[in-house]
């Protein structure tokens, strides 16, 4: 197992598929226009699998697929079925907007994807309109449901909260996630790449969320925590668990496994990071496997990154990256990313 300077071990891959989306979440994309990655950057399927099968060897058993919008990339199935053979691969999950997973669970599940997380931040049609400028509300409702129908089980809910916003129905998000048999996880609004709307007053904070829940539920028992997952996961009195990201106000970069390839085979450390790794290039001029086990080795071992407490840390915090700083290096974006 290869650790980083804070021990910290390659356990975890985010494989962004496409940079491309149908929802446009005001805080990821509130731009109207993009810088897109160019296609004949974009790794092809049997790239990323390869890649991943490197990955894998260097230690990492859990993928999730992202993008972008993942759905939107063709033969997405196709690749959950390479990636799926491979043994190492202990998780192989999705987080997707739901918007195309009505027509697409099947294929993903009869592929052998694991596990599906939905984003989803409201209940309410119009609200879901404002926060995406589409109106794909009932079709990501639509997906969910046929997400659990072709057998996916554990499906989990992401919503990200805003302050003034969606933060109104964090009881009506946590009873629908009950209703419908998942788990809800809540995110605060994060200062990353794209969020070029973000302040620190518009974060729904950990603790606010947390308030606002027991003044609902009464006592909320958290639960301990396990491995390196990211989430603080809690139980209200009747047993429904749920879980929150604070990346904002506590973050978890002492834990953090988590690596992230671009789909133009770009390799970031952190989401905060600046600069990543290009491994597209050696791959496409022959590199062998050898070589690009050690060029990630070499990134990894060599790995001090904790993006989320060193921006908690500053004084003053504003938005990461200016529009013009994203137009000039779409790899800066969350899109690009995969959050
Ligand atoms: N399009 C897919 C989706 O929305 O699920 C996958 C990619 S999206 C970048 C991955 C996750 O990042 C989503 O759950 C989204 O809500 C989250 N995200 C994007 N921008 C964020 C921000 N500024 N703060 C917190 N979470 C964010
Ligand atoms: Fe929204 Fe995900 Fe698309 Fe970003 S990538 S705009 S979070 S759906
Ligand atoms: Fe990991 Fe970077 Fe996120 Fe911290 S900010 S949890 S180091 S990806």
């Amino acid at each position: 197992m290869f650790l980083d300077l804070l021990s910290r071990p390659l356990r975890s891959l985010r494989l962004s598929v496409t940079d491309r989306c149908n929802l446009r979440c005001q805080y990821c994309m509130p731009e109207e226009e993009y810088v897109w990655l160019p296609r004949k950057e974009i790794l092809t399927l049997e790239e990323a699998s390869g890649l991943v099968d490197i990955f894998a060897e260097l230690g990492v058993d859990k993928v999730r697929l992202t993008g972008g919008e993942p759905l939107v990339r063709r033969d997405l199935a196709a690749l959950v079925r390479m990636i799926a053979r491979n043994p190492r691969i202990e998780d192989l999950a999705i987080t997707t907007n739901g918007v195309l997973l009505a027509e697409a669970a099947q294929a993903l599940y009869d592929a052998g994807l694991h596990r599906v997380t939905v984003s989803l931040d409201t209940l309410r049609s119009d609200r879901f309109r404002a926060l995406t400028r589409k109106d794909s509300h009932e079709k990501v409702l639509n997906g969910i449901k046929a997400a659990q129908q072709v057998g996916f089980t554990g499906v989990k809910i992401d919503s990200v909260v805003m302050r003034g916003v969606n933060d109104d129905e964090l009881v009506d998000l946590l009873e629908f996630g009950k209703q419908i048999n998942a788990e809800v996880r809540f995110i605060e609004y994060m200062d990353v790449g794209g969020a070029t709307h973000w302040s620190i007053d518009r974060v729904f904070s950990r603790e606010e969320i947390l308030q606002v829940l027991a003044r609902q539920y009464g006592h909320i028992e958290p639960i301990a925590q396990v491995g390196w997952a990211p989430a603080d996961r809690f139980v209200l009195p009747d047993g429904t668990v749920f879980g929150i990201v604070a990346s904002a106000t506590t973050p978890f970069c002492r834990t953090c496994d988590r690596s992230r390839l671009t789909a133009d085979g770009t390799w970031y450390l952190c989401l905060y990071a600046q600069c990543g790794f290009d491994l597209r290039t050696p791959l496409r001029v022959g590199a062998s496997k050898a070589e690009l086990i050690s060029l990630i080795v070499a990134g990894w071992t060599g790995r001090s990154d904790r993006g989320a407490e060193e921006r908690k840390e500053l004084r003053f915090r504003d938005v990461l990256v200016s529009v013009e700083g994203l137009r000039y290096d779409p790899h800066l974006e969350m899109h690009t990313r995969g959050g």
